[in-house]
């Protein structure tokens, strides 16, 4: 599917929309509301959303509760039809989106369309689900014994969605919870609220039944905070930053029944081998750093670089660094946004002082760009140094900056830069540019990642493998591919045949 901007296309755009949340079926104000704006324009005020209380959370678990003892009862092929719907409306209404999630989040055109068109791909993916298998059929010891394991649902999951892919992040895990038969509360981003209100409309317009998915918006303190410590949520699927999904899981180990699934932060890495095709790695590098504006959980921050090429790597892609056009996204020559929110740049700011005070050479001295196309957005040029020798203990190569700010890190052959590479806390998404197959299997065997590239960037995953990282990066993957193994419980159900009790390990029944 291309993406050009035209005409058409800007007058989706939508302003001062009253957004609501979504609940029992129903839409309903907050008790206070907030506005949201266009990050690459803040004047631009794309509309105006509730900010849930704790009550109001409540209704939606408890609408979510009520609607589980029917939707639980149809079977996994009726529910894939909604599922069916759902792509339908997403496929129809996919340039509407487009436009908003741009104008919404500051992702370029093109980056918010792929964000929509994920979102299609996973309906169509679960939907797809409805006619597999649900279980299976084992032996027993014992022959008259049918033993099976079948799949059921667990009942309400709460959704916690962060602003950066605000269509594709909630339906990852909501899809194939809904096709397994929960009910779901999602609470989207403060960030994104309208994105998330126009989701739970094409929710509505694919019918399905009241309460079984419900929308909130607001803030992480209070509406988030509801839902993730509501005791009759069974499971919670939170995508954000690693901060608060360890808040999360903390909060949740209160209780016996909750299961928490995190996506959270990466510190990711492009690492160029001395036989890399340098055509290849640096563009793949300038993609895994700049691509939305360095704010994807798998950017990738760090540039590690077999020193024998290091020079020459450096040299093209500070040309390419150079040459990223910022602005706003609906410009079709933008390749790179605003960041999403003054906090968002003071973080990136922080960040590239940490790295000159911890000895970073300055290549590219990023600025915050204040000219007439962007006074009143938060944008931000690629920021890029280097670390001829590596320097373990150092914030700024440790700790995700979640904007375009990007290290070059010099080093020794294969072994050094895994060793470098796997020095963070985090272990999410790592490419691997070499044209030797024998060093990538290295690379593979040895570096700790959940999303593995060669020859490509960090970033552009599809929605049919699993998303999701290792060691600081997460426990789970809320990506469909692997959700429904959480998202079910796994019972075992044993069916006796004969006319008397005959029990496995030669267990006596005589009484
Ligand atoms: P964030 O953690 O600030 O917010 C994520 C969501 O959590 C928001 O909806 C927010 O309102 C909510 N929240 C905040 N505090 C809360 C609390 N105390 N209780 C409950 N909910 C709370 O993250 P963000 O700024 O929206 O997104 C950026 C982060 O998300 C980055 O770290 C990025 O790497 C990560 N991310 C990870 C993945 C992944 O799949 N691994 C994908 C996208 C983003």
């Amino acid at each position: 599917m291309s993406a050009t901007v035209t005409p058409d296309l800007l007058s989706l755009v939508m302003r001062d929309v009253k957004a609501q949340n979504y609940i029992n079926g129903e839409w309903v104000d907050g008790d206070s509301t907030f506005v949201s704006t266009n990050p690459a324009n803040r004047t631009h005020v794309i509309g105006t959303a509730p900010m849930t209380s704790r009550a109001q959370v409540n209704e939606a678990v408890k609408a979510a509760r009520a609607a589980y003892t029917s939707w639980r009862r149809l079977s996994w092929v009726q529910r894939a039809e909604f599922i069916d719907n759902l792509a339908q409306v997403l496929k129809r209404d996919l340039e509407e989106f487009s436009v908003l999630v741009t104008t919404e989040c500051g992702k370029p055109y093109n980056e918010g369309r792929a964000d929509v068109v994920e979102s299609l791909h996973t309906a169509q993916y679960v939907a797809g689900f409805g006619r597999l298998p649900t279980g299976h059929v084992l032996s027993s010891e014992i022959p008259a014994k049918d033993a099976y394991i079948l799949r059921k649902p667990k009942g309400v999951v709460g959704i916690i969605t962060p602003w950066n892919f605000p269509v594709a992040i909630p339906l990852w895990g909501s899809l194939p919870a809904l096709l397994a038969g929960n009910t779901v509360v999602i609470k989207t981003s403060e960030e994104t609220p309208v994105c998330g209100w126009r989701l739970a409309k094409a929710f509505e317009d694919a019918g399905f039944p009241k309460g079984v998915i419900n929308f909130v918006s607001g803030d992480g303190e209070t509406t988030g905070d509801a839902l993730a410590r509501h005791e009759d949520v069974d499971v919670i699927l939170f995508t954000g930053s690693r901060a608060v999904g360890k808040m999360i899981q903390q909060s949740a180990a209160a209780e016996a029944h909750k299961f928490v699934a995190t996506e959270l932060g990466g510190k990711n890495a492009v690492i160029v081998l001395e036989d890399a095709n340098l055509d290849i790695a640096v563009n793949a590098a300038l993609l895994s750093a700049f691509k939305t504006a360095g704010q994807r959980c798998v950017s990738s921050g760090r540039i590690i670089v077999d020193r024998k090429i290091e020079g020459q790597f450096t040299e093209r892609f500070l040309d390419l660094a150079k040459r990223v056009r910022v602005g706003d996204g609906m410009d079709p020559s933008v390749f790179m946004g605003p960041l999403i929110n003054p906090d968002g740049l003071a973080k990136w700011q922080h960040h590239n002082a940490k790295a000159k005070e911890e000895g970073g050479e300055i290549l590219l001295d990023g600025q915050v760009l204040t000219g007439p196309d962007h006074v009143n957005g938060n944008f931000a040029s690629p920021f890029v140094y280097r670390f001829a020798q590596y320097k373990e203990n150092t914030f700024c190569l440790r700790q995700e900056a979640f904007s375009p700010h990007c290290a070059i890190i010099g080093v020794d052959g294969l072994e050094e830069a895994v060793r470098v590479y796997n020095d963070t806390e985090y272990g999410l998404s790592m490419a691997v540019i070499t044209e030797d197959f024998r060093k990538w299997r290295y690379v593979r065997d040895h570096a700790d990642y959940g999303l593995g590239y060669v020859n490509l960037p960090s970033i552009g995953a599809e929605v049919h493998l699993p998303f999701g990282g290792v060691k600081g990066s997460g426990n789970g993957n809320p990506a469909a591919e692997t959700a429904l193994e959480y998202l079910t419980h796994r019972v075992a159900f044993t069916v006796n045949h004969a006319e008397e009790i005959v029990m496995a390990q030669g267990l006596g029944t005589k009484v």
